[in-house]
């Protein structure tokens, strides 16, 4: 055959496969498109293990309606024009090809909206061909239809796995921008149901809690480090080593925040274990390592997964030695060389429990497990369940902790966490007990829900009823409210709904349990951090956390008293 230059389509579909491997990588790029533009909301949507179809939607600032064609030719992109730019380049896409590629293998609709504009503007392509296009009316921001993926392409169609391998592939995908981007919330809706929220509040530490649950959320470390020594930064969270995994892929890597596949980033995390693991366990990990742009190609690899370092041993130490501190100071002193697994099987109570990183102990912990359930019930047999301490009330701190003496030393008790116990077993035990705790409002509320909240009410409907809450449809989704559980009687009670459908939504991402509704109610009507208590409530407080049968965690988990061991404190002060 003599060589000729392909025609078009054919250089298209070639083209795309470096980029468009499977569902996974068309959520990858038109996530990262929608965090480059500036979003703070990302919703993925997937049918069919994203075969059928894929949708994400954001609010960032659109694409000009005059410009949308040009986004979809190769190399057309917003975000690089000069050689240097391409040198030290900040957003997560600099290379014009996403577009493009998905097009030429899907059914693509798209409408954008710049939020300045009233109007906005779609267009359809179909194998890379635009079909339609028109002005449309839509929300600020771009969303992005991608439907029967490869279906020009039937032999790529044949290596995708199953859907629900596909599925959990972009399931975590979308978790690992969670974490690292936690001020954007994402939601994950697959096959018509949410299957994953993050809060998008900014803080690291509750979008762990989105991702992994509470239980392993309350048992990871936060790094942050500054290392002046080389100039890098380090951010993220790792596991405590009592918590481990049997391979390495729950180690996130990410640099400036872009997600990347690293054997010598995993290499330096195992390092940093080394002596605190059994063999063959693994941390889980996610950490962000924060350097010049400069100093990272980030223009190496096809798909770029895979980043090249300036000074590759730069990075290793400085990611070896963060990681190293956070272990060293949360392990039990003085011996590093023994795995704190085996320390927290030992029969002393005080050296029984996990350190937090504040050289406290955390009380009733043991080891964090999924299976325990929300309820914090420690019925696993090797961890013996302990009653509360008789406490007195020494003081308030940051408006968050009661300060107490204890029996042994002082005790750090969180007021919300132990509010939310009280409650939480107050609900429990009534709902067993089938007395009413349903306060009828004088007027019913009519309450307006977002369609996710519809759908928490509606596969929750049950439960909130028998916690109190009393409600009737009133047109698409709108719901007339006409009573609340007694314990929000005080209180707003379109608010109390809100809340707690947003919370029992991103619990019932954790585990699918009844009791999600209880907590929620729980933690909706808690005292909050930040008020100030008189000491006879807080007297109150610590004489009702006493009497429950779980006092050491709140109801998703955390503990809500932290001990510092009267021998921990004279080591402390050099008195032992
Ligand atoms: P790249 O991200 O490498 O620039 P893409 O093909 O992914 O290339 O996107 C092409 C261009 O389309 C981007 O440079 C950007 O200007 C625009 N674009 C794509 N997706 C979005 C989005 N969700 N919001 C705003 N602009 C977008
Ligand atoms: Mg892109």
């Amino acid at each position: 055959m003599p060589i000729k230059v392909l025609p078009p389509d054919l250089a298209a579909k070639i083209a795309a496969g470096e980029v468009v491997e499977r569902p996974a990588s068309v959520v990858k790029e038109l996530v990262e498109n929608s965090i480059d533009a500036g979003s703070s909301q990302i919703t993925v949507e997937i049918k069919a293990g994203g075969v059928e179809q894929i949708r994400v939607i954001d609010d960032g600032h659109g694409i000009p309606a005059d410009e949308v064609r040009v986004a979809f030719q190769r190399h057309a992109t917003s975000k690089i024009d000069t050689q240097e730019e391409l040198d030290s380049i900040a957003t997560l896409g600099f290379r014009g090809e996403a577009l493009p590629s998905i097009a030429a293998v899907s059914h693509a609709v798209i409408t954008t909206r710049q939020p300045l504009n009233t109007g906005g503007f779609r267009l359809d392509l179909l194998w890379g061909e635009q079909e339609s296009s028109s002005a449309q009316g839509c929300p600020p921001g771009t969303s992005i239809e991608v439907s029967n993926l490869f279906g020009n392409l039937p032999a790529r169609r044949k290596f995708l796995r199953s859907n629900s391998v596909e599925t959990s592939r972009i399931q975590e995908l979308v978790s690992r921008y969670a974490l690292v981007f936690p001020g954007i919330r994402f939601q994950l809706v697959v096959d018509g149901r949410i299957s994953f929220t993050s809060p998008g509040n900014g803080l690291g530490r509750e979008a762990l809690l989105s991702v992994y649950g509470p239980q392993t959320a309350t048992a990871m470390l936060g790094i942050q480090e500054d290392n002046v020594e080389t100039g890098y930064q380090v951010e993220g969270f790792v596991s405590a080593p009592g918590l481990s995994r049997a391979n390495r892929s729950y180690m996130s890597f990410f640099v400036n925040r872009r997600w990347v596949q690293s054997r010598m980033l995993s290499y330096a995390v195992e390092e940093a274990y080394m002596g605190l693991l059994q063999v063959k366990r693994f941390p889980i990990a996610a950490i962000n390592i924060i350097i010049p742009y400069e100093d990272v190609d980030v223009n190496y690899h096809p798909s770029k997964r895979e980043v090249r370092f300036r000074e590759e041993s730069r990075v290793f130490s400085t990611v070896q030695r963060a990681v190293r501190g956070v272990l060293v100071a949360d392990s039990p002193v003085p011996s590093l060389a023994s795995p704190v697994e085996t320390d927290y099987q030992s029969a002393t109570p005080t050296s029984f429990f996990p350190r937090s990183a504040f050289g406290g102990v955390r009380i009733g912990g043991g080891m964090p497990d999924y299976s325990r359930g929300l309820t914090g019930e420690l019925s696993d047999p090797a961890v013996p369940r302990q009653p509360a301490p008789p406490l007195k009330v020494v003081g308030q701190l940051k408006l968050t902790y009661i300060v107490a003496e204890g029996p042994d030393g002082m005790f750090l008790v969180d007021q919300h966490a132990a509010h939310e116990r009280v409650l939480f077993d107050r609900i429990c035990t009534k709902k067993e007990g089938q007395e009413a705790q349903s306060q009828p409002l004088l007027e019913p509320v009519s309450v307006e829900l977002t369609p996710s909240q519809g759908d928490t009410l509606k596969s929750n409907q049950e439960e909130l009823g028998l916690y109190g809450f009393q409600f009737e449809p009133f047109g698409i989704s709108t719901y007339l409210l006409r009573a609340v559980p007694a314990i929000f009687s005080d209180g707003d009670p379109e608010k109390s709904l809100l809340d707690v459908l947003d919370m029992a939504a991103f619990e019932g991402l954790v585990r699918q349990k009844e009791d999600v509704t209880a907590a929620s109610i729980a933690c909706h009507g808690a005292i909050r951090a930040g008020k100030s208590l008189t000491e006879q409530e807080m007297v109150a407080l610590l004489e009702q956390l006493e009497s429950t049968p779980n006092p050491h965690t709140c109801p998703h988990g955390r503990p809500t008293m932290v001990h510092f061991s009267s021998i921990h404190m004279e080591r402390e002060f050099g008195r032992r």
